[in-house]
This record gives structure tokens, C-alpha cells and sequence, in this order.
């Protein structure tokens, strides 16, 4: 047996107003004064003085408004590598990613791309990135993905929506400042902390289980049943527990993998364009079959907080369409084999996925 050595982030802060420590934290990594930091911020907060007026530009440091409408692509990054590498004298410091989980990802993958050559979807895939990335600094402003500390970039690509998973991927850096989250609309913040659970399910139930996952993937859980079921959801209580959950959940799934849930949710992101907690959400509301207590809880925790997910969405799909989702699903073989066991394909027949996605 060959045991995984995985990288980890090495430097993290967790704390209330912990955001305002940020020009500290990265000024000793200037490499020069035409070496900016180049900051990659969700366009939600344009407008939202309250956080962008606490980031301090010097020199040639610049913000990038990224919209997050839809998901990040391969495209999309390649030409954000180009636009920096044109507008800045030298290669830049550092990348520093605010937002949710589309910002970690694009700031992630920015940070790869500023050292690695030819375009980003040549390194969609696990171990195909050559050069370390730059110095990469992420501060999440939603909790439940985990891709703050993951070893992963989720990526649209031409032909694929498969992650750059490689030991180059984690962030240098992470402020974990649960007060960033206080704006999220409640069906967002229910949608992302639902990625976050159902982490946690996937990786408990799947077969790639040791302890070390285990230990991580029950505090998600259990994080998540006090967030979503016991407490008040606004409080800062909450706030701090879920930034905790996607940090747990995250790290589960480290060692371990997603399964049914992700893989199918996948399916429908690249067809649909749907997004991927929503994704999760409508896929997981299904799959009592698959993960029975979750399910369940999910079903309690949908309903406590009025939740009513789209019904129908593949009902107008082309026979073409359902099956590029389901070759696109079944194509995530790890997230199979983590669920449902070596013999899955035994388990998972095209003709089951379809009858699955039709219910959708
Ligand atoms: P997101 O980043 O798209 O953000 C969701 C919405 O919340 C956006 O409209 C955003 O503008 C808004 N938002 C974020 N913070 C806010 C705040 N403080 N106030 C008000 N609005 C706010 O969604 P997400 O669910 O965080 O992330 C989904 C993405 O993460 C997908 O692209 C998925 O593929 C990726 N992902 C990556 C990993 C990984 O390990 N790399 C894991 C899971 C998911
Ligand atoms: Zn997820």
C-alpha cells in the first residue's frame, strides 16, 4: 500500500475582523515594487465599501471584479492570466481570491497559470501542474465548499468540468473571518452550507473511509446538523460553526472523495449550467436510496428553512443532452468507486443514471 502524502495549507487565521490583518499578512511577500498583489474579488462587492475600502492598494496593486454568475472556466482564466501579464511590469507577487467558492478556484488556478505555461485546461486533471504557482492567498466569504482548503480548482473546460488537482494547488494563505459571510442571501447560504453536508455524507459513506477522514467528515456533519437544525442561522455562533464546517468538510474529503451526489451534480453544471450547491441540492433530495440518514436530514433541514428546490429540470432535456450528463457523470470514476464500491459500474448502469435524472 502506498499511502497518499498530501499537501496542506500552511498558514491560516481564523477570527472576527481577522480581514483587517490582510496588508500585514502579505506585505512580506512583495517582491518589488513593480511586483503587485492582484486581488481577485467577487463583483457582489463592488458596491460594498464596507469590505473593499479595508483593502490596501500600494504601488501597482490593483482589484480584479470577477462576476460569478457562472461558474469558472478554463477560458475565463486564460485570459485573465493574459490581461495580468500584460498589465503588470513584473510577474506579480501574489493573488489573493475574496469571494466564494468560484473566487478560491480562480484565484487558485490564476496563481497556477502566472507560472505554468500554455493554456489551463491542458492541466485539468490530477498531478499535471509542473511549476509551483505563485503566491496565493484565499479569503472565503461563504462557507460550505471547502475549496479554501482543498487541493483542487473546479474548472470548466472545453470538453470537461473536472478540477487542477496537484500539490500546487492549496493556498499559501487563508483568513478564515466569519463576519465576510454576513450578507449571504438565505437560499445561497443554505445552497453552499448544503455543499458542506453533503461532503461530509459522501465521504462517511463512501469506501475510501479511513480515520483520518472520518475525524473530519463528523465534525462537518455534526457542525451541520447544529447549524442547520438546532440553532439560529444568523447568528455569529452560526456563522463561526459553518466557516468551521467548510473547513472540516474540505479537509474529509482530502483523503476520501465526493460520490453519487457530486458526480450526477456535475452532470447537470455541464449540461444545465446549474450551479453547484443548487446542483448538489436538487441531485441530493433523491438519492434516499443511496445515503438514507442524510437524506433524511437534509429533507428536515430543507423544510425548517422554506426551502423549495427547482422541480422538472431535465424533463425538456434532447435524448443528445441526457446522454452527454450521464457520460459526463459516470465519467467521474473515483467518485463512483468511492460510493458504491470496485463493482460499481455493476451498480450504476447508464439505463439507472437516466432514470435517475429524469426525476430531476
Ligand atoms: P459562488 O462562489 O458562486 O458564490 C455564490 C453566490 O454568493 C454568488 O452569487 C456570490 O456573489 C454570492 N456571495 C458570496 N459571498 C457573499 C457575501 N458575503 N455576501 C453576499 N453574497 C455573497 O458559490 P459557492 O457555492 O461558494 O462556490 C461554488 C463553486 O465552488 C463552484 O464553481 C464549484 O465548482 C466550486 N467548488 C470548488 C471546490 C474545490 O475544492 N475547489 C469544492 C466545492 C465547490
Ligand atoms: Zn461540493
Amino acid at each position: 500500500m502506498n499511502y497518499k502524502n498530501f499537501p496542506m495549507v500552511p498558514r491560516v487565521v481564523f477570527g472576527r475582523g481577522s480581514f483587517n490583518q490582510l496588508s500585514e499578512i502579505v506585505a512580506p511577500k512583495r517582491l518589488s515594487m513593480n511586483a503587485p498583489f492582484i486581488y481577485l474579488v467577487d463583483d457582489v462587492f463592488k458596491s460594498n465599501s464596507w469590505l473593499t475600502s479595508r483593502i490596501s492598494l500600494s504601488y501597482d496593486d490593483r482589484i480584479i471584479y470577477i462576476s460569478t454568475k457562472e461558474e469558472p472556466k478554463t477560458s475565463q482564466v486564460d485570459a485573465l492570466v493574459e490581461e495580468i501579464i500584460l498589465n503588470t511590469k513584473e510577474r506579480p507577487s501574489g493573488i489573493i481570491g475574496i469571494g466564494g467558492g468560484s473566487m478560491m478556484d480562480m484565484a487558485k488556478a490564476v496563481a497556477i497559470m502566472l507560472t505554468n505555461e500554455g493554456e489551463t485546461h491542458l492541466y485539468q486533471g490530477w498531478d499535471l501542474v509542473k511549476n509551483p504557482a505563485l503566491y496565493h492567498v484565499g479569503i472565503p466569504t461563504i462557507s460550505g465548499t471547502g475549496a479554501e482548503v482543498s487541493r483542487t480548482t473546479v474548472l470548466t473546460g472545453p470538453t470537461k468540468k473536472l478540477g487542477i488537482n496537484s500539490d500546487y494547488t492549496p493556498f499559501d494563505q487563508v483568513i478564515l473571518d466569519p463576519e465576510l459571510t454576513k450578507g449571504v442571501p438565505k437560499d445561497q447560504w443554505f445552497y453552499t452550507g448544503m455543499d458542506c453536508f453533503i461532503h461530509s455524507v459522501e465521504s462517511l459513506e463512501g469506501t475510501y473511509l479511513n480515520a483520518f477522514s472520518r475525524s473530519y467528515g463528523d465534525m462537518a456533519y455534526n457542525l451541520c446538523k447544529e447549524v442547520f437544525l438546532d440553532g439560529t442561522p444568523s447568528t455569529e455562533e452560526a456563522q463561526d460553526k459553518l466557516m468551521m464546517a467548510s473547513w472540516h468538510g474540505g479537509m474529509s474529503i482530502v483523503y476520501s472523495q465526493v460520490g453519487v451526489a457530486h458526480a450526477m451534480s456535475y452532470g447537470l453544471s455541464y449540461v444545465l449550467g446549474t450551479k453547484h450547491g443548487i446542483g448538489n441540492c436538487i441531485v441530493f433530495d433523491h438519492l434516499e436510496d443511496f445515503y438514507p440518514e442524510g437524506v433524511k436530514l437534509f429533507k428536515a433541514m430543507k423544510e425548517k428553512h422554506d426551502i423549495e428546490l427547482p422541480k422538472g429540470i431535465c424533463a425538456t432535456l434532447s435524448e443528445e443532452e441526457l446522454d452527454t450528463m450521464i457520460n459526463i457523470a459516470l465519467g467521474l470514476e473515483p467518485l463512483w468507486e468511492n460510493a458504491l464500491g470496485k463493482n460499481w459500474k455493476k451498480l450504476m448502469t447508464p439505463k439507472q443514471l437516466k432514470a435517475l435524472y429524469l426525476k430531476m
